[in-house]
């Protein structure tokens, strides 16, 4: 669990929205499916068009890091949706070499563990709560911003 906490990549303050949008950009140019349409950023997917990559802000960081490590190991690879599920980070890829599914697999867990623990809201430590059977993760501060959320109670509280 710490571990998981103290990696360097996490809760570094959350990037400008400029460069939120250049981490954002970076990612959308991974998507190739032939229903996509270049210029919103919009997959066609189950009847509706909807944004390929839409993942709450404070996960920004995260997202930038997965980014970086997958590319480092497969620059070609497809991603087929960035998002939000359960208060977690779903990151669905393709075209990713046989050999490489494994380390592949590994990173995109690591990040979806560390996004059980980061605001989705501004990067900074957070936990998994619910609002009205509405899951997010969420900090302190951004808890008690948002109508109805409490924390699911923790087994291992630091
Ligand atoms: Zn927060």
């Amino acid at each position: 669990m710490n571990r998981v906490q103290n990696q360097s990549t996490n809760y570094l303050p959350l990037p400008s929205e400029e460069k939120r949008e250049q981490i954002y950009a970076r990612i959308i140019e991974h998507i190739h499916a032939a229903n996509m349409n270049p210029d919103t950023g919009e997959r066609f997917l189950g009847g509706f068009w909807i944004e390929a990559v839409h993942t709450p802000d404070g996960w920004a960081n995260i997202l930038d890091h997965l980014d970086i490590q997958i590319n480092a190991l497969c620059p070609d690879y497809h991603v087929h949706q960035a998002k939000e599920k359960f208060g977690g980070l779903r990151y669905y890829i393709g075209n990713v070499p046989e050999n490489k599914r494994d380390e592949v697999d590994k990173l995109i867990r690591k990040a979806e563990t560390i996004s059980y623990k980061t605001c989705q809201d501004c990067g900074q430590p957070g936990r998994g709560g619910e609002s009205g059977g509405w899951l997010a993760t969420l900090c302190d501060k951004h808890g008690a911003q948002t109508k109805g959320w409490q924390p699911h109670k923790s087994h291992n509280k630091n």
